[in-house]
């Protein structure tokens, strides 16, 4: 039997032979990019890939997912390796689609590429003859939380019950037979090494809201209206207010915009739409600000007698990355780049749907150098293929041979004591329970 890290070097080798094709795999994403749900060519191409290294896939999970079942030799446990499929939606990016506006600004066509290449380099050494378990090259839908309206469509009819990828295959079961999830996501952050790792990100639930007030002449009678605008900024002013009781460790952030401001400049407005995201790094103190920012939304609505809808929607769950896991990526970062391209940061404030998988299962979500320019911007792109494409390939097939190797004694010491943050039945219920639609009369 191969030693550990004979496998992983021969691995390392296989994915350097294929350095070219994994490359243009990336590249070709990169130009051809669509948005979350929608990831039909891009899922058909992982498919195809698949197939053509004779791992036997599941398809449309999710609508998009693909879901490839890689088995050892001996039983054991399941890990899978994760990539996204989706883009974002930045027009104006060069490599934008004409069309939909859709451009690879986060680079998860990085993610496919990584995946991709992880799989090609663990089926050319045949590595699973020294593994005990599974691994499963899971390519998933949507973690953009974008095009509200249009998700909340497929949920409206039925396609759908949450709005992003993660906690959908959740619940549908894809994630069932998966005892672990790792993922690496691209950065292009010039103050971070080349490799590190959060302990934890936050979660967030998205409010969509709408005042309703009279229209009237603004100049002739301004009286007879309802000032739906000015409710809307008293209800800002009142969030803002909140802001003083938010305390530092539950890094509450909430940024509403307005989305329509009226109609006509010499009508009251009647109708004034904003959205907001309320995010943090607990759900309770997510769910704390949701409360304060629901009280301040009525508080406008009260003030000028108009009426708020508030809708609000179960975003993403704050993520917690596994220790364990953390600790075996940062093993595989240090010897694949050197020691000293590593670093772990705190906690971050952005949100992912993998905070969903890691309230179910151990889960990591590290972050690889490779692109350049601010994220989710036109100026985003894979400016070191080498660290973008082949570096996450290396490091999630080194990970997962120390976790499967011999007898699988990696994973199993993960699993060992490990209690989710919460069962599949309670997230599905909590996450279910968000969604909350309510009609504040200011006037009654
Ligand atoms: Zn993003
Ligand atoms: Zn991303």
């Amino acid at each position: 039997m191969a030693s550990r890290n004979e496998v992983k070097n021969r691995v390392c080798e296989a994915i350097d032979r294929r350095r070219d094709q994994i490359c243009r795999m990336g590249d070709h994403i990169m130009v051809n990019p669509e948005l979350g749900f929608k990831e039909f060519e891009t899922a058909k191409l992982v498919a195809q890939t698949m197939d053509e290294f004779g791992i036997p896939c599941e398809t449309e999970l999710a609508i998009t997912g693909v879901k490839g079942v890689l088995k050892g030799k001996k039983s054991g446990p399941t890990v899978a390796i994760i990539g996204e499929l989706d883009s974002l939606l930045v027009s104006d990016h060069p490599q934008a689609n004409s069309s939909t506006g859709a451009a690879h600004a986060c680079g998860h066509n990085a993610q496919i590429a990584g995946l991709m290449g992880a799989m090609m380099g663990i089926v050319d050494t045949k590595a699973v003859d020294e593994l005990a378990g599974t691994v499963v090259f899971f390519a998933v839908p949507a973690e953009e939380y974008v095009e509200v309206e249009y998700r909340m469509e497929l949920v409206k009819s039925g396609k759908l019950s949450f709005l992003g990828g993660k906690p959908e295959l959740i619940k549908l079961g894809h994630f069932d037979d998966i005892d672990m999830a790792i993922m690496i996501h691209t950065h292009s952050d010039l103050e971070m090494p080349k490799t590190a790792v959060s302990a934890s990100s936050n979660g967030f639930v998205a409010k969509m809201i709408r005042f309703i007030g009279k229209a009237a002449h603004a100049g002739g009678a301004p009286h007879k209206g309802i000032n739906a605008l000015s409710a809307a900024q008293i209800a800002l002013n009142a969030i803002q207010a909140q802001r003083e009781t938010f305390q530092d460790q539950d890094a509450i952030r909430v940024h509403p915009v307005i989305t329509k401001g009226g109609d006509l400049v010499n009508v009251i407005p009647a109708e004034v739409c904003m959205e907001t995201y309320v995010r943090g790094r607990t759900a309770e103190a997510i769910m704390d600000a949701n409360a304060k920012v629901d009280r301040a939304l009525r508080a406008g609505a009260l003030a000028m007698g108009a009426k708020v809808e508030i809708q609000t929607l179960p975003g993403y769950m704050p993520l917690k990355n596994n220790e364990k896991l953390s600790h075996l990526f940062k093993v595989n970062s240090q010897d694949l780049f050197g020691v000293e391209e590593f670093c772990e940061v705190g906690h971050r404030t952005g949100s992912t749907d993998m905070g969903d998988l890691s309230h179910v299962m151990p889960a990591l979500h590290p972050y690889m150098s490779g692109a350049s320019g601010p994220g989710h911007s036109v100026d985003w792109h894979i400016s070191d293929k080498e660290m973008g494409y082949i570096g996450p390939a290396k490091a999630l097939a080194n990970m997962v041979v120390d976790l499967l190797h011999g007898d699988a004694a990696e994973a199993r010491n993960i699993l060992d004591g490990y209690v989710p943050e919460m069962s599949k039945e309670a997230f599905l219920r909590f996450q279910s329970d968000l969604y909350k639609s309510e009609v504040f009369d200011g006037n009654r």
